[in-house]
């Protein structure tokens, strides 16, 4: 047992007349004209802060008030009363007051409210005692519990893959090279092919892009089993649903068909936002009412309702006979584009979507072909002001035809040797897919930008803190 006690605690459960010990950073200081002092004291462990009343009694008043501003630390010794004042059951009366530090406010970057995303991203070391990232960071707790929650309570196993990798998952050249070469060193002797088995590993090694493949090996001999972990992309775009390093969920199931899957991913979205819904009622209040409104009505929406599900091919045809404008055309054989899934999930269904059944030219090679020749047993599920969340597939089964998608994607079977031989040997049928944690984040929350649903964003040319 510490000694002082969390504010969310005071807030809740607090008794008037205990005596308590509470230790946090002012937001507000209110100084009254009888000789006495509102403070709202705030320590993350809840959206609400606590309101203080300290009064000209207290050992140290004059000097400690001429000082304390935004931002300074304290510790308050005193006792709860009911609170007279409205918005809050119980404040505390101090008897003491003690700062550790002060906060200077002539330099101090959250001393007034109100400011813009883009200012706070540039303090991404102060911004969490903001309101909106102190929610977000609650937020962002509740919904990886909740993950771990849903998989555990299925037995699926928790499984680590690995961030350094020789295989890049998606084939799209996104890899961050890790290496021990000298580069200078290398840019020296240009115009000379680089010696990759003179390199740590002893190949071209990256971080990985997904923890697909190597999950796959676990799935075909543990039968459920998901990966939570670090991701990353050297993918140059530059939108608001793009990072360079998220946090992908992957699951992968043994004997799973792509309904399987669907079910799956349908059943996983709606449990984690619910479960979010009961657990952060005040920081998803203030979302609703600060950042995006209709936040709430539209998650209860998505829990409540089954998800749409139609083919890509579908997906086309109400695409092009919709007579919107779009910035890129539609036609069938090309990847969808934001606006598209947007248009699809927000407008025209106005719930979840889950597209099935992509061209197999635009789609991984390690999607199960479909008999017609053309498309791949995959699936996309796009929700409303985001558009895609996850990214999932059956996976193909069989050796021969799993050779030929490598070649026809570029790749060297050889390379994915031990991926074969999941195929060669008892090979079953499986599926599954990855959540992007951040977009879940952006979903629950509102935001506008995923640089502001992770606590420090790596984007291009952005690696600060
Ligand atoms: P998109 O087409 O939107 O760029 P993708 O098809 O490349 O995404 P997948 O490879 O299917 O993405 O990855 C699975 C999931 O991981 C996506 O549905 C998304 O939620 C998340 N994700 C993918 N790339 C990123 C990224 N750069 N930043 C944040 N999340 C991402
Ligand atoms: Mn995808």
């Amino acid at each position: 047992m510490t000694p002082f006690t969390r504010i969310g605690r005071i807030l809740k459960d607090g008794q008037p007349g205990t005596q308590v010990d509470v230790r946090g950073w002012v937001r507000t200081k209110r100084e009254s004209k009888g000789g006495f002092a509102f403070l709202e004291l705030n320590d993350g462990s809840s959206f609400a802060s606590l309101q203080v009343v300290v009064d000209g009694g207290v050992p140290g008043y004059a000097e400690s008030m001429k000082h304390l501003g935004t931002g300074a630390s304290v510790r308050i010794e005193g006792e709860i009363k009911e609170s007279p004042g409205k918005g809050q059951r119980v404040e505390v009366h101090a008897k003491t007051l003690e700062i550790y530090g002060l906060a200077d406010p002539a330099t101090y970057p959250l001393q007034k409210k109100g400011h813009s995303f883009e200012f706070l991203r540039e303090k991404a070391h102060l911004r969490p005692r903001s309101n909106t990232f102190g929610a977000m960071a609650r937020v962002r707790n509740a919904l990886c519990a909740a993950i771990h929650d849903f998989y555990q309570s299925r037995g699926f196993l928790y499984v680590q893959t690995p961030i350094i990798t020789t295989s890049d998952c998606e084939g799209a050249g996104q890899l961050f090279q890790v290496t021990t070469l000298d580069l200078a060193r290398l840019a020296a002797k240009q115009g000379e092919a680089v010696d990759f088995s003179q390199d740590f590993f002893g190949k071209k090694a990256g971080l990985t892009v997904s923890g697909q493949l190597e999950a796959e090996t676990y799935a075909c001999a543990l039968g459920d089993v998901y990966t939570f972990g670090p991701t990353f992309r050297a993918e140059n775009s530059n939108t608001t649903r793009h990072l360079a390093e998220f946090w992908m969920i992957e699951p992968e199931m043994a004997f799973y068909d792509l309904n399987d899957n669907m079910n799956l991913a349908e059943s996983f979205v709606r449990s984690i936002i619910k479960d979010v819904l009961a657990k952060c009622p005040d920081d998803l209040a203030f979302f609703n009412e600060r950042i995006e409104p209709g936040l709430l009505d539209s998650l209860h929406h998505i829990v409540e309702n089954d998800f749409v599900r139609l083919t890509y091919t579908e997906g086309v045809e109400i695409l092009q006979k919709s007579g919107k404008a779009f910035e890129y055309p539609v036609e069938w054989g090309h990847d969808l584009q934001s606006e598209h899934e947007r248009y699809l999930t927000e407008e025209h269904f106005k719930q979840p979507v889950i597209l099935t059944d992509y061209p197999r030219a635009i789609k991984s090679f390690y999607m199960r072909c479909n008999e017609d020749g053309k498309t791949v047993r995959a699936m996309d599920v796009l929700v409303p002001r985001i558009g895609e969340i996850i990214g999932g597939s059956q996976r193909e089964e069989r050796p021969d035809i799993l050779v030929e998608r490598m070649r026809e994607s570029g790749l060297n079977p050889d390379d994915y040797w031990w991926y074969l031989e999941l195929r060669q040997y008892g090979t079953v049928p499986h599926a599954g897919f990855g959540l992007g944690l951040e977009r879940t984040v952006q979903l629950v929350t509102g935001m506008q930008n995923i640089r502001d649903c992770i606590p420090f964003p790596r984007t291009p040319k952005n690696a600060e803190f």
